[in-house]
């Protein structure tokens, strides 16, 4: 018997974890589903995430600070300012509230052509429209998960509670048994004596709500 209720108790904690997961996720790619390239902010040159050895160092930078989403947009030059001039390109996109949960990362050379930075943020979109970030950065990912799995199982808690409080208090300011709402205001001078209805004690104070600070 008492390992059947551990086992329930472990399944439902494993349902509002799965649920925390679930959410997060979702969350985090509507925020990145939704979020426009517009506003790009210089940040220190340095690329966001880890490049292959090859790569040139970073030396242009910008992060865009969006609602549950960081994008650091990063690019690197070889052979800067000559006609064979590569640029390479670092993208990394992060989403996920309240702390990032998820990124994906683009990286791409961009061969024979001279652009600048400015330019290539201007004119593309770093991600394709149907690509979604399914890397998880760790702590984020369990910060998330766990804040959705409490709030799941906290805010029904919670209205539960505030309902029931509401019920006794007004059954209180009623005069009637705060336990199962039998009236009890024509009890005259039985008043004190435990419910006629249920038995509770609780129902004493029926005529008095002044007492029941
Ligand atoms: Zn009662």
């Amino acid at each position: 018997m008492k390992r059947l209720q551990i086992i329930r108790t472990l399944l439902i904690v494993l349902a509002f974890l799965l649920f925390g997961v679930a959410a997060n996720v979702l969350v985090a790619w509507w925020l990145v589903s939704r979020t426009p390239v517009s506003r790009l902010l210089p940040a220190q040159p340095a690329w966001a995430a880890a490049v292959p050895s090859d790569w040139p160092p970073c030396e242009e930078a910008k992060v865009f600070p969006g609602f549950g989403v960081t994008m650091w947009v990063s690019g690197g030059y070889r052979n800067k300012g000559k006609p064979e001039q590569v640029m390479y390109l670092q993208c990394l996109i992060a989403a996920g509230l309240p702390f990032r949960a998820v990124d994906m990362e683009m990286r791409e050379t961009q061969d024979g052509v001279v652009r600048t930075a400015q330019a290539v943020d201007r004119d593309r979109r770093p991600w394709s429209a149907w690509s979604l970030p399914v890397h998880p950065r760790w702590t984020g990912f369990l910060g998330n998960s766990l804040s959705y799995a409490w709030a799941a199982w906290a805010l029904p808690t919670l209205v539960g509670s505030v309902v029931i409080w509401r019920r006794r208090r007004n059954r209180r300011q009623g005069g009637r048994c705060i336990n199962c709402g039998y009236d009890l205001r024509d009890r005259g001078a039985a008043a004190g004596s435990p419910c006629p209805e249920c038995g509770s004690a609780a129902g004493q104070s029926g005529n008095a709500p002044a007492s029941q600070a």
